[in-house]
């Protein structure tokens, strides 16, 4: 694991959501979770209106209550 420190916020999170495709990339289950995601992103970007510029915090808000906590706590 590499901690950045000097990292701001949004490269943080651009990194740990370039992690996460990389993962994604090599296991058909976050894949196919990702993909569900994206669509639902869009769709509630749909409702809002324009106004967000980048899904990263949604798509990690997502994974910090889903799969990645699965993954590390309670591997299924
Ligand atoms: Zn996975």
């Amino acid at each position: 694991m590499i901690h950045a420190s000097g990292y701001v916020d949004g490269e943080l999170e651009i990194d740990a959501a370039r992690r996460v495709y990389d993962h994604a990339h090599m296991c058909p289950k976050c894949r196919q979770m990702l993909d569900l995601l994206r669509r639902t992103i869009s769709s509630l970007r749909g409702l809002r209106g324009s106004g967000r510029a980048s899904v990263v915090p949604d798509v990690l808000d997502a994974l910090r209550s889903g799969d990645g906590q699965r993954e590390t706590d309670n591997p299924l």
